[in-house]
C-alpha cells in the first residue's frame, strides 16, 4: 500500500490515525456487530456516537452553551441559502463582504431573498487582500453581516474578526475551521462543509446562536428551518451518519493531539515553510498580500506557464498530488489543511527547489 501526499483542497486528506481506526471498526463497532453504516440513527448505538462527535467539536472550539451546533447535508452552499433565510427576521437587507469566488456565489444566493449591500469588495484590485474594516460601508438596516474567513480558491484570509457591533456575524468557515482557536462568541453562525477540515463529504457542520433560531422566512421547505434541525438534534430526517461518525473520529484525533492550540501552532509552521520556499525564489510566486494569505490553501505560479505540466507530472511521481490550481486562477494550489503531514510540506518544498533547479 502507498499514500501520497494530497494537496486537495476538497475533497481532502484525512488523518490516516482516523481512517485506520474506522477501518479497524468497520465491521462491527464496539461489539455491536454492525457497520456504522447500517446503524440506525435512532439506535442508542449512533445516537452515542452522534453525542460524543458534538461533545468533541464543543470542547475543540470552546463552544459557549448558548450555541446550537447542527450536523445537516447540502453543503457550504446550502447555508448560502439557509442563512438568508434564518437570519433575515422581518428584515430585507443583509451586508456581505466580498473577497473571492465563495463570497461571490454566497452574495447571489443570498439575493434571491433579500436586498445584498457589498459593503466591501477587493474585486477591483483582483482579491489579493481583504478590506480593511474602517473602509466598509455597513448598511444600518442590515440583518447580519456575512464573510468568508478563509478564500478557499485564491488563498486570500482573513487576519482579524470584523467587529459588526449588535448585527449578527456569519461566517463560512468551510475551509478553515478547526485550523486555530476562535472565539465563537463573536459570530451569529459558522458553517462548514466538512470536505475540507472536518470529515467525508456530505456533512455540513452549522454552528448557530440560539436567539437566531426559530423566526425563518414563511413558506419554505421545513429542511432549510434551522429550527426543525435544533428540535430534532440533527435528526429530523436521516443524517449524514457514516461522515458524522467518522467527523466524530477527527475530533477526537484533534484532541489527542493537543487540540486547536497544537494545530495552530503546526498549520502555521507548514505555511511559513511554504511562503518562505515560494518568496525566496523568484521562479515561484504567490500575487496574495502578505498580511492575508491563507494558512490554507496556498495558490502559486511558476515563472513560466509552459512548464506547468512537468512540474505537476514530476510532483506526481514523487507522490505529491493534486497540486493543479483552480481552472478559475490557474498555475497551482497546495491546500495543506490539519491533516497535511508537516513531513508533507517539507516534501512539496524539497520538490519545488529540485524542479527549480533542473528548469529554472
Ligand atoms: C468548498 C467551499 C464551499 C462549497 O462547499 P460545498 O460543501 O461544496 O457546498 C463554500 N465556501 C467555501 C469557503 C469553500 O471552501
Amino acid at each position: 500500500m502507498k499514500r501520497v501526499y494530497n494537496f486537495s483542497a476538497g475533497p481532502a486528506m484525512l488523518p490516516e490515525a482516523a481512517i485506520l481506526k474506522a477501518a479497524e471498526q468497520m465491521l462491527d463497532w464496539q461489539g455491536s456487530g454492525m457497520s456504522v453504516m447500517e446503524m440506525s440513527h435512532r439506535d442508542k448505538e449512533f445516537m452515542s456516537i452522534a453525542a460524543q462527535a458534538e461533545a468533541d467539536l464543543r470542547e475543540l472550539m470552546a463552544i459557549p452553551a448558548n450555541y446550537k451546533v447542527l450536523f445537516l447535508q447540502g453543503g457550504a452552499s446550502a447555508q448560502f441559502a439557509m442563512v438568508p433565510i434564518n437570519l433575515l427576521r422581518g428584515k430585507t437587507r443583509a451586508d456581505y463582504i466580498n473577497t473571492g469566488m465563495w463570497s461571490k456565489k454566497a452574495i447571489e444566493e443570498a439575493k434571491r431573498f433579500c436586498t445584498v449591500n457589498v459593503a466591501a469588495s477587493s474585486e477591483a484590485g483582483g482579491f489579493k487582500t481583504v478590506p480593511a474594516q474602517q473602509d466598509w460601508k455597513l448598511d444600518p438596516q442590515a440583518a447580519y453581516v456575512h464573510y468568508t474567513p478563509n478564500e478557499t480558491i485564491g488563498g486570500v484570509e482573513f487576519p482579524f474578526i470584523p467587529d459588526t457591533g449588535a448585527v449578527p456575524l456569519v461566517a463560512d468557515l468551510s475551509s478553515t475551521i478547526l485550523s486555530r482557536p476562535i472565539d465563537v462568541s463573536r459570530f451569529g453562525v459558522i458553517y462548514a462543509g466538512a470536505q475540507k477540515n472536518i470529515g467525508p463529504a456530505g456533512l455540513t457542520v452549522v454552528i448557530v446562536r440560539d436567539d437566531l433560531v426559530g423566526q425563518v422566512l414563511p413558506n419554505m421547505p421545513v429542511m432549510f428551518d434551522y429550527k426543525i434541525h435544533v428540535d430534532n438534534e440533527s435528526m429530523y430526517n436521516t443524517p449524514p451518519t457514516y461522515a458524522w461518525y467518522l467527523a466524530g473520529l477527527v475530533f477526537e484525533y484533534l484532541k489527542g493531539q493537543g487540540g486547536l492550540k497544537k494545530m495552530a501552532e503546526i498549520n502555521q509552521r507548514k505555511a511559513a515553510k511554504l511562503y518562505a520556499a515560494i518568496d525566496g525564489s523568484s521562479f515561484y510566486s504567490n500575487p496574495v498580500d502578505k498580511s492575508c494569505r491563507s494558512w490554507m490553501n496556498v495558490p502559486f505560479t511558476l515563472a513560466n506557464a509552459e512548464l506547468d505540466g512537468a512540474f505537476l507530472s514530476g510532483a506526481k511521481k514523487a507522490g505529491l498530488v493534486t497540486l493543479k490550481g483552480h481552472r478559475s486562477v490557474g498555475g497551482m494550489r497546495a491546500s495543506i489543511y490539519n491533516a497535511m503531514p508537516e513531513a508533507g510540506v517539507d516534501a512539496l518544498v524539497a520538490y519545488m527547489k529540485d524542479f527549480e533547479k533542473t528548469n529554472g
